[in-house]
């Protein structure tokens, strides 16, 4: 017989049971409630729950969607965009980012990352907008806001709004505000790996304006403002009652869970150094850093992996049961679907990089000591075989 070594301690990426057992009473008793009013669409829960957030994030609206591509879609088209017009964004992000606009027919344009935070550039940006460009749509990736300063600095400049695809960074600070009320609207996802995750999809869009939010609650309904009389043609992109109620019994508890994840980036950051774990320069790791002015909810944990050992340290925590996922293999600017915008290799160097070296690695708040430890040694044993 084959000797069976001793299960070692699994980690896996995300373990969303763990989170239900501390509110499932308080999850089980807003569903009921739900079940007996039989009232599931929109309503007087969607409506409590779209004030909490918008108080949340700061801005005077906050309108429920079905998801969080639907909501960058609701934006797109209430705005306007359409063939002929320009959208500049990340070339690396969730595909919908690039897809929303693709599907209205417009064209994506993509921008180049910073190293750092892996978000939009600033920098590269004004050289990227043509009197075509209707929008621009920086994203939040891992929970930081990207530098939202020199991108309104250039869009008010040129007359251009912002949408900010916030779908992976409720909560997120940036100089004191919060992700959400940085441009003129902003996406949210609830998809159930978000750091508020509903018990299936989800959206949200934030905004400050009144007129905006009034024909965003109009296209989620088909484009009707009063019963059957449609002024737009819009969708059916309405955010359900049953996940309104489970969403506002998890909001208060998201700060918390935000602070668990930081906590944890920095205690397995400092086992793995402690272990002597090796730099990215020599094989090693680079963990994320946060960059000035802003706070980090880490949806995602995602470090660098040097000498272009990433996906021989993927099979390596897979062989020990520790789970982890690469968040994105393919910049947007090199889908096969976006091929004949003519993206090359080499048009958004630090995208292409980074879908090459980055790994998100365990983060989540119920994480355990021992999880961690054996996630920070595990990395550590990995860059000392470098
Ligand atoms: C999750 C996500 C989306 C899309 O949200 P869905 O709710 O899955 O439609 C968009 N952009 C980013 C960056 C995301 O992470």
């Amino acid at each position: 017989m084959t000797p069976v070594l001793a299960p070692a301690v699994s980690v896996p990426l995300l373990d969303l049971r763990k989170q239900y057992a501390t509110i499932r009473e308080e999850i089980l008793r807003a569903t009921a409630d739900v079940y007996e009013s039989q009232h599931f669409i929109l309503g007087p829960r969607v409506e409590a729950f779209e004030k909490a957030v918008a108080a949340f994030v700061g801005t005077k609206h906050a309108i429920g969607m079905s998801s969080g591509t639907d909501a960058q879609l609701a934006v797109m088209m209430a705005l306007g965009v359409g063939p002929g017009d320009d959208v500049v964004t990340s070339p690396y992000s969730f595909f919908s980012t690039a897809g929303a606009v693709a599907r209205l027919g417009a064209r994506p344009v993509f921008v180049d990352i910073e190293p750092e935070t892996f978000n939009l550039d600033a920098a590269r940006l004004e050289k990227a907008i043509t009197p075509k460009t209707k929008l621009i749509q920086p994203v939040h990736l891992y929970g930081q806001c990207a530098d939202m300063d020199p991108i309104r600095e250039i869009a008010g400049r040129k007359g251009i709004p912002v949408l900010e695809d916030a779908c992976q960074s409720l909560g997120a600070g940036y100089k004191g505000a919060r992700a959400g009320a940085l441009g003129e609207s902003a996406a949210f996802s609830f998809f159930p790996s978000k750091n508020l995750g509903g018990f299936g999809d989800g959206g949200m869009v934030t905004t400050s304006d009144g007129e905006l939010a009034a024909i965003l609650r109009a296209m989620r309904m088909h484009g009707e403002t009063s019963r059957y009389h449609h002024k737009f043609v819009g969708g059916n992109f309405r955010l359900d009652a049953l996940q309104a109620a489970i969403l506002h019994v998890k909001l208060p508890h998201l700060d918390g869970w935000a602070r668990a994840r930081r906590r944890n980036a920095a205690e397995i950051e400092n086992l793995y150094l402690a272990a002597g774990g090796r730099a990215y320069e020599e094989g090693g790791l680079r963990f994320p850093r946060e960059a000035a002015g802003r706070e980090h909810v880490f949806n995602q944990f995602v470090v660098r992996v040097g000498k272009g050992r990433r996906d021989a340290l993927k099979k390596y925590l897979e062989s020990r049961q520790i789970g982890s996922a690469i968040y994105y293999p393919v910049p947007l600017h090199l889908q096969e679907c976006f091929a004949s915008l003519g993206g090359r290799p080499g048009d958004c160097p630090e995208a292409e990089r980074a879908a090459n070296e980055t790994l998100a690695v365990p983060v989540f708040p119920e994480l355990t000591g021992e999880q961690k430890a054996t996630l920070a040694s595990t990395l550590s044993e990995f860059s000392r075989q470098a």
